[in-house]
């Protein structure tokens, strides 16, 4: 640690003048508030140079982590910086009031970290908490209600992130993020359709209306949207850190709204309260976990484990991939056997992740390259797997022949798409690879009054009633973690860091982070190319989720079946080029477009 902060100490110093020219340049500041017509940053999806990186899918997010960088912050402390700007101009997606996974890699050790940020069920919460007479509740109602408010990980995760690796305070790491939200960002297209998605049920929840829907209207695509009463949280935590919202008013109010939805007189929507008390918000911990790792054609691929089922099951499925060189085989095949990789690994993290608090996950045996051999013997090249795909037994005792299937188990529950996903990297071989959430886009739909914020909806993402055959491990309990699809990632080449990317998209974040890396790995795409390629999602149901431009023509042929989406995911990563640059990657189109910065465009010895 004390390394860290001397270092950065002499580096603030060195970078303070750079600071300098980056607001001369315009990259660092949004446009005036006087302006009459405000400007968001200008925003690009790739970037390359030194000195530190950062891709997020928003620029003022972005640039408030390029801005800790100059100053001589780490990647852990632009991170932090970047996301809390994102609780503010991604609001439906990420904030305090959600969770998430946090996966680091420590330049100074050449140790990855992760930190499990997930939402707890509260301890009142019980198997059948999303039932009603036996059967499950409609998961509309549920999604927009208290029952579904777990407690929120994200403010002890900035917290534990910042104490452990990080080199600032909690008030340097909010600063600039409580100034946009006092001054507003502006309102881009993405935003304001995400509000009108949302309308309806926002217009229901006074608190929410008055800060999304001012005069009851959508936000106007170029105004500014500020959120005073976050600048007021934010401003709490930076003095009291993560205990500002889990103890004290914040969390008096949290809990009053979580047990009494503040519902508009004149409505009559039917919104749950929730579970939660103030012992379970007072008691939340952050988790440490060791991380996944796979070996993949020489790379170790390290991920998040249970309860997030993004480690395992993108680990799994690289090393069924990994029995075949698909280096020598055409673009259908490779793109079949993913999809297939993808449908198996499906099939077994329904039937086998959960909270490793409250169920047996057998994760060393779901990353195991027997377990992987025997599960990819039931890939033909030939032709598809009849759907859905039973599960197998990672049990240790592995047949030499191809077992015969099981029983088939039904897919898991609905999984919405929101969320967010952020990569940096600074200049001493820091990474930082960050999923977080409220869950759907919108969360709850419910903002705490007075305090500028959402409430997550993350406890839908348990199973509401048993897919397993009696044997779910995602049904709801008292403290427990629902099961993730959260997939952020780093790639480590010869021990250094490489690739660090992840991305939104409930569970379709697991084939994004997968897509992306075959993509990249096997198909010999940059890492821009690898994001913007058209992609497809298969997770074990009747048809594989596709975009359009995916050509599906001959792996129909091979028995696949299509649905078609418009867009998958919002990926963004971070990759160190043969050269030593940088480059930040955001997606070019899908939600808008991201926004990727570096610290320094040009080699600092050009520069001088
Ligand atoms: N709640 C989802 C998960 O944890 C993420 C939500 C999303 O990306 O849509 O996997």
């Amino acid at each position: 640690m004390s390394d860290h902060r001397d270092r950065s100490c002499s580096s603030t110093r060195i970078w303070s003048g750079l600071l300098a020219l980056g607001l001369a340049a315009g990259l660092l500041t949004a446009a005036p508030a006087a302006e009459a017509r405000p400007r968001a940053p200008e925003k690009v999806p790739v970037a390359e140079g030194y000195g530190g990186a950062v891709a997020t899918v928003d620029p003022d997010a972005t640039a408030a982590g390029i801005e800790m960088l100059r100053r001589g912050g780490n990647a852990v402390d632009a991170a932090v910086a970047a996301a809390a700007t994102l609780g503010v101009t991604e609001p439906y997606s990420a904030g305090i009031g959600g969770g998430g996974f946090f996966v680091f890699h420590d330049g100074r050790t050449g140790e990855v970290h992760t930190l499990d940020g997930r939402e707890t069920a509260p301890a009142a919460m019980q198997a059948d908490s999303f039932t009603e007479d036996g059967a499950p509740i409609p998961f509309a109602e549920a999604v927009t209600s208290g029952l579904s408010v777990g407690v929120p990980g994200t403010p002890a995760t900035w917290e534990t992130a910042l104490e452990r690796w990080g080199t600032v305070s909690m008030n340097r790491a909010l600063s600039r993020a409580t100034t946009v939200a006092r001054r507003g960002f502006v309102v881009d297209e993405t935003f304001r359709q995400q509000t009108a998605d949302n309308a309806e049920r926002f217009a229901d929840f006074p608190a929410t209306a008055e800060l999304f829907l001012p005069d009851g209207e959508l936000p106007e695509v170029g105004t500014r949207l500020r959120n005073p009463d976050l600048a007021d949280t934010y401003r709490l935590m930076a003095r009291e850190g993560a205990d500002a919202i889990t103890t004290g008013e914040v969390a008096e109010d949290v809990v009053a709204t979580v047990q009494d939805p503040p519902l508009a007189e004149d409505s009559d929507r039917v919104a749950r309260p929730g579970l939660m008390t103030l012992q379970d918000l007072a008691g939340y911990e952050v988790v440490d976990r060791e991380p996944t790792v796979v070996g993949y054609r020489g790379l170790e691929v390290y991920g998040m484990a249970p309860p997030s089922s993004g480690g395992t099951t993108v680990g799994q499925a690289l090393n069924m991939l990994e029995q075949v060189e698909l280096g020598e085989l055409d673009e259908t095949q490779v793109l079949h056997r993913y999809l297939e990789a993808s449908g198996i690994a499906f099939a077994d993290r329904n039937r086998w992740v959960g909270d490793p608090e409250a169920v047996d996950v057998p994760v060393e045996e779901l990353l195991s390259d027997e377990f992987a051999a025997e599960r990819a013997c039931l890939i033909s090249p030939d032709s598809t797997l009849p759907r859905p795909i039973a599960p197998g037994s990672p049990d240790g005792d592995y047949a030499d022949a191809c077992p015969e299937p099981g029983e088939a188990l039904g897919p898991a529950g609905p999984e919405g798409p929101s969320t967010t996903h952020l990569t940096t990297a600074d200049r001493w071989g820091n990474v930082v690879s960050y999923t977080l959430t409220i869950e759907q886009t919108g969360g709850s739909g419910i903002v705490v009054p007075g305090r500028g914020f959402l409430l997550n909806n993350e406890l839908t993402d348990f199973s509401f009633t048993d897919t397993q055959g009696g044997d779910d491990p995602n049904l709801p309990g008292p403290g427990k973690r629902p099961r993730s699809s959260m997939s952020p990632t780093i790639v480590l080449r010869d021990g250094e860091p490489w690739l660090a990317l992840g991305s939104p998209g409930g569970a379709t974040i697991i084939t994004t982070v997968l897509q992306t890396l075959v993509n990249r790995v096997d198909l010999g795409m940059s890492l821009p190319e690898a994001v913007a390629a058209p992609r497809a999602s298969e997770r074990n149901g009747t048809s594989t989720q596709a975009e359009p431009g995916f050509e599906t023509a001959e792996l129909v042929a091979l028995g696949h079946a299509f649905s078609a989406t418009p867009e998958i995911g919002a990926a963004t990563g971070v990759e160190l080029l043969p050269d030593g640059r940088l480059q930040a990657v955001a997606e070019p189109e899908r939600r808008g477009g991201g926004s990727a910065m570096v610290v320094d465009p040009a080699e600092p010895e050009r520069r001088r």
